[in-house]
């Protein structure tokens, strides 16, 4: 692919599901219901979503030379996601999450491994300056690390490329960051962690959109599940509700599904309230299949629905 219009730096992580009737107690074996492994990760699932929806996608990412790392690239290769910025790290595995059920409660306990994301720096993502610097949107999120993300966010904006934050899981940073973001896409929680407001009223989140305006981000857009999303900022004062969904069979990963679909909308030239009902039904499709990565809706299923 010579150009890319969505960069995606960010992480990959195979996720494995086990199910059992509760969770295990320290020292405990427990004998499984099930099972199911598939890729995952923050930034993987971004640039999955945007690449099903319609744009030249690429990720820039590190993962390890090990069968997690081949899961990791077919995954990519399957929906045409530019991998020439995937580094390969020998020192490393792939990054990796184990998730606990319980069939009985719905409850789960999670370790989440970034592996060789962990070690993704900043001098990678300088290394992908060509490749950001002919996007229409960057995107990247805080699964690797913040430094990375920041000179990532820098980079781009310097070349006028979109900026695309989503910032989880939710960290303390530096308010510098906010400035090299046209977006900060924070879900209700991860904007409450960052300002310390109560988002759980209207009232409260939308001072908590107004505080990340108030550090320097263009706009914030914080996301409230399935109410909706507030947008707020240079594109005005925006609350964009959510599609009405009969039947959610899932709804892990609808960020990311939001995400890449508002990035996409974005990258076309939409403006940003048209781009919020765009990733709002990007998410809608994905919330009524299973799995993440592979409950991303084709372009044809997204124009489909909308229409
Ligand atoms: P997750 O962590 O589960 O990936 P999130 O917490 O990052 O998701 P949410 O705010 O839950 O993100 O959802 C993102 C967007 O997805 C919402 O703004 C909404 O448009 C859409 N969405 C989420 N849940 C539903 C639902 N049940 N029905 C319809 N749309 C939904």
């Amino acid at each position: 692919m010579d150009r890319a219009d969505i960069v995606v730096l960010g992480t990959f992580v195979a996720d494995l599901a086990f199910k059992a009737e509760r969770l295990p107690v320290v020292g405990e074996t427990l004998l499984g219901q099930g099972f199911a492994m598939g890729p995952g990760g923050k930034g993987s699932n971004q640039v999955i979503a945007a690449a099903r929806a319609g744009a030249r996608s690429a990720m820039i990412t590190r993962v390890g030379q090990d069968s997690f790392g081949d899961m990791a690239r077919q995954t990519w290769s399957r929906d045409g996601v530019d991998t020439s910025h995937v580094l390969i790290d020998e020192a490393a595995p792939t990054g990796a999450a184990f998730i606990f059920v319980s069939s009985r409660t719905g409850d789960n306990a999670i370790i989440i491994e970034s592996g060789a994301a962990a070690n993704l720096s900043p001098a990678d993502v300088r290394a992908a300056e060509g490749l950001i610097s002919g996007a229409r949107v960057f995107v990247t999120q805080f699964e690797q690390p913040i430094e990375t993300a920041i000179e990532g966010l820098r980079l781009a904006r310097g070349h006028g490329v979109t900026t695309i934050l989503n910032p989880a899981p939710a960290l303390p940073v530096d308010d510098a960051i906010y400035v090299n973001c046209d977006f900060v896409t924070p879900n209700e929680t991860e904007a409450a962690t960052l300002t310390g407001i109560d988002t759980a009223t209207d009232e409260g989140a939308l001072q908590a959109a107004a505080s990340l305006v108030r550090r320097g981000a263009r706009n914030a857009l914080i996301t409230l599940g399935a109410k909706g999303a507030l947008l707020h900022g240079e594109a005005g004062t925006h609350f964009v509700p959510a599609f009405k969904v009969t039947k959610v069979v899932d709804t892990t990963g609808a960020g990311d599904a939001f995400n890449g679909g508002f990035a996409v909308a974005i990258a076309e030239g939409r403006n940003p309230v048209d781009a919020v009902r765009f990733g709002a039904a990007v998410a809608a499709l994905s919330v009524q299949k299973p799995g993440t990565a592979p409950s991303m809706p084709t372009r044809a299923d997204i124009d489909a629905f909308i229409r």
